[in-house]
């Protein structure tokens, strides 16, 4: 290495990790922010498995693991939302979640870490790869992937509109971008042909 590119080495990895820091700081405080807004306790131990399991299939690093909170009644997603995230904090509508299937608990976890990932150091959530073009259809999609098991797919396949549907629930659901029936069928079809199931399956 010549003496120039030792310098610009040197000078790169300066603003690199100030960077670093600059963003952790900013997302400090924008964590903060949603814990206030969408609530600070703990969701209970069968949430932070799933999340665990979740975190590791779709690859977000220790150092960036939160734990998974409830959603709490105060907050103004809590009528609608089974769950969501906000600067990188995952928040889960227990009482509602409680009534669905464990099926639909792991898929609603696996989408919720897959809008961690896409999270960037303003809090704001992107699309990894355009051209899914909604973070909500590549949520589902590479959600539903990570999952890796065909009955779960399949109970998100059934929760979501079929690209034909002209309900006032489906296009609004469709207009949000989130991923079709058909399109998540095609995954659960792979995967059945793979025989890939969940260890809740398995059983
Ligand atoms: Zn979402
Ligand atoms: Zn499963």
């Amino acid at each position: 290495m010549s003496y120039t590119k030792i310098i610009v080495h040197i000078f790169l990895t300066i603003c690199i990790s100030s960077l670093a820091q600059t963003s952790l700081y900013l997302n400090h405080e924008l964590q903060n922010q949603a814990l206030a807004r969408h609530g600070s306790q703990d969701a209970d131990q069968e949430y932070q498995e799933l999340a665990e399991e979740a975190f590791n299939d779709v690859g977000i690093p220790g150092e960036e693991r939160t734990t998974i909170k409830q959603l709490s009644p105060l907050s103004i997603d809590y009528t609608y939302a089974a769950a969501c995230t906000c600067a990188g904090q995952i928040f889960v509508n227990q009482p509602y979640l409680q009534q669905c299937s464990t099926a639909s608990r792991r898929m609603t976890m696996f989408h919720e870490v897959f809008h961690k990932l896409q999270t960037d150091a303003n809090g704001k959530i992107n699309c990894i790869n355009p051209t899914y073009q909604h973070p909500e259809k590549e949520a589902d999609l590479k959600g539903a992937l990570a999952g890796n098991c065909y009955k779960c797919t399949r109970a998100l396949a059934a929760a979501r509109p079929s690209k034909k549907s002209t309900t006032t629930k489906a296009l609004r659901e469709l207009a949000n971008g989130y991923a079709t029936r058909e399109e998540l069928l095609v995954i659960a079809a792979q995967q059945k042909a793979s025989g890939a199931l969940c260890k809740y399956h398995k059983k």
